[in-house]
């Protein structure tokens, strides 16, 4: 039955862009060198940005300037973060849609998108063919419908955690679908889920009207700019926030995502748990004339700000970007990527090779598999991680944990990560990239102080080598 939703904003909602003010903001600024560098030093002291600071990086304008920012998140990441990368796959569940987002595959009006919602049965079966490849983290996606009723996200939900092929469990489940009421974010919570996603697109009201049709659901801006303080009000605090980067000035929409955190931040005390900056990419029937689409160049900047701006928060970037650009962007604070990923519903069951546009929302940029992936990161110097500890811990706010405790990454993160890592070499890994794992497990290890910590994470691990799973720390 078709859901009725309840359209009350949350408590004390109101607009909090300002957008005259962020104009003026990056109008006036002029790149200076020694405020710039004074910018970074508080940055690398875990200091959040203001919106004034944040503007006076983004008016970086000369190389050298940027290869001072791209130098000061590359350190902020390393120091502050470590050197792991959280693997997820996203799990197209269905693409019916009312809205007519023009940049969007899935948008009402596409006549030759072909339609589809997947059974649990093949849920279930798409569930396998990911635990098969050492998949742990996913993320659900939905177009926006009546049909997509919170009851059948959280069926949805369930059913993902309730599959098991060999060794594989799905361990963390996180959302991506349209903004809901309090009663419907309460019917997801319940079911376990870890973040709730709602990407803004863009935070510039005229650019928002231009792309979102005012008769459809989504054309109004603020139900959407509400939704995850309606997430909060029922009992999720764990929000991912992101804007779809080309509809609008990048620059803008960095100081839109950074007014968001700090509305999240001052009006729950807790700020989002990820930033995800997608950029528009070729989509079925997308004719779309993008005067403000974002250059490689101005993408690197775009994340390196975030990440100093916002030090708090983990930055997610997906497999829209090619290799190249993930490979140069990775190192500027990244902490969650998907891999492995396949697009069309249904897509992880036939595994073929190429996509079809007609039948998927916009066409990825990086098509390695998660075996490659994990490798690449490997050579790059990273930690391949699958850990879900703190989430099934029930260390809410886990970054905030990372950050607040002292060694947390030390002591938790990094382990947790190589753990997770070893789990996946025995069980998923080509040959090649185990052998390249356990090199990088040991030497890992051997960065370790002794003691009965690094005790205990050996025999952890020697108990993964003899076929335990789902050790943690
Ligand atoms: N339908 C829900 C919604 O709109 O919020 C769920 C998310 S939608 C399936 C996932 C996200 O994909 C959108 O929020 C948008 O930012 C992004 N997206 C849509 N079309 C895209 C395109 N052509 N290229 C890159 N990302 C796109
Ligand atoms: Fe529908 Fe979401 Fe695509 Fe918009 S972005 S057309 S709401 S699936």
């Amino acid at each position: 039955m078709a859901y009725k939703m309840d359209k009350t904003l949350s408590k004390g909602a109101f607009d909090f862009i300002d957008a005259p003010g962020i104009a003026k903001l990056l109008s006036q600024k002029k790149e200076d060198k020694f405020l710039y560098r004074e910018i970074f030093a508080k940055s690398l002291e875990k200091n959040p940005l203001t919106l004034d600071e944040t503007a006076s990086l983004l008016a970086i304008r000369s190389e050298e300037g940027r290869q001072e920012l791209f130098q000061a998140a590359r350190d902020l990441k390393r120091i502050i973060y470590g050197n792991r990368i959280v693997l997820f796959a996203p799990l197209y569940i269905g693409n019916l849609c009312i809205n007519d987002c023009a940049y969007c595959g899935f948008k009402k009006s596409s006549k030759t998108t072909v339609r589809k919602t997947l059974t649990t049965d093949e849920i279930v079966s798409e569930v396998k063919a990911l635990e098969d490849e050492g998949q742990k983290r996913l993320i659900l996606v939905f177009g926006e419908s009546p049909l997509y009723s919170p009851d059948f996200i959280a069926n949805c939900v369930r059913t993902v955690y309730s599959v098991r092929s060999g060794n594989g469990s799905i361990r963390r489940v996180n959302i991506n679908a349209a903004p809901l009421d309090v009663a419907g974010y309460k019917t997801i919570k319940a079911e376990g889920i870890g973040t709730y996603q709602i990407f803004q697109e863009t935070y510039h009201r005229e650019s928002y009207a231009k792309y979102h049709p005012a008769n459809t659901v989504k054309g109004d801006f603020m139900w959407r700019l509400d939704g995850l303080d309606r997430a909060f009000e029922a009992g999720i605090d764990d929000l991912g926030i992101g804007a779809l980067i080309g509809l609008y000035d990048w620059r803008f929409e960095v100081m839109g995502l950074v007014s968001h955190a700090i509305h999240l931040k001052d009006k729950f005390g807790v700020g989002p748990h990820t930033i995800s900056f997608p950029r528009i990419q070729p989509a079925n029937g997308l004719e779309l004339d993008l005067p403000y689409r974002c250059s490689d160049e101005d993408f690197k900047q775009l994340v390196a700000t975030l990440r100093l701006a916002v030090p708090y928060t983990g930055m997610i970037m997906t497999a829209r970007e090619n290799p190249q650009v993930r490979n140069e962007v990775i190192h500027f604070g990244v902490s969650q990527i998907d891999a492995g990923t396949h697009l069309e519903i249904g897509g992880y069951n036939e595994k073929k090779q190429g996509q079809s546009l007609e039948r998927e929302q916009f066409q990825v940029g990086d098509t390695r598999g998660l075996d490659e992936a994990a490798r690449w990161l490997m050579e790059e110097g990273f930690i391949p991680s699958f850990c879900t500890s703190c989430y099934r811990s029930g260390r809410t706010g886990e970054h905030f944990m990372e950050f607040a405790i002292p060694g947390f990454i030390k002591k938790f993160c990094t382990p947790n990560a190589l753990l997770t890592l070893a789990e996946y070499l025995e069980d998923y890994a080509s040959e090649k990239t185990r052998e390249e794992g356990r090199i990088l497990i040991g030497k890992e290890m051997e960065q370790i102080e002794e003691g009965p910590w690094k005790e205990k994470i050996k025999e952890r691990l020697k108990k993964i080598a003899e076929g335990e799973r789902d050790l943690r720390l």
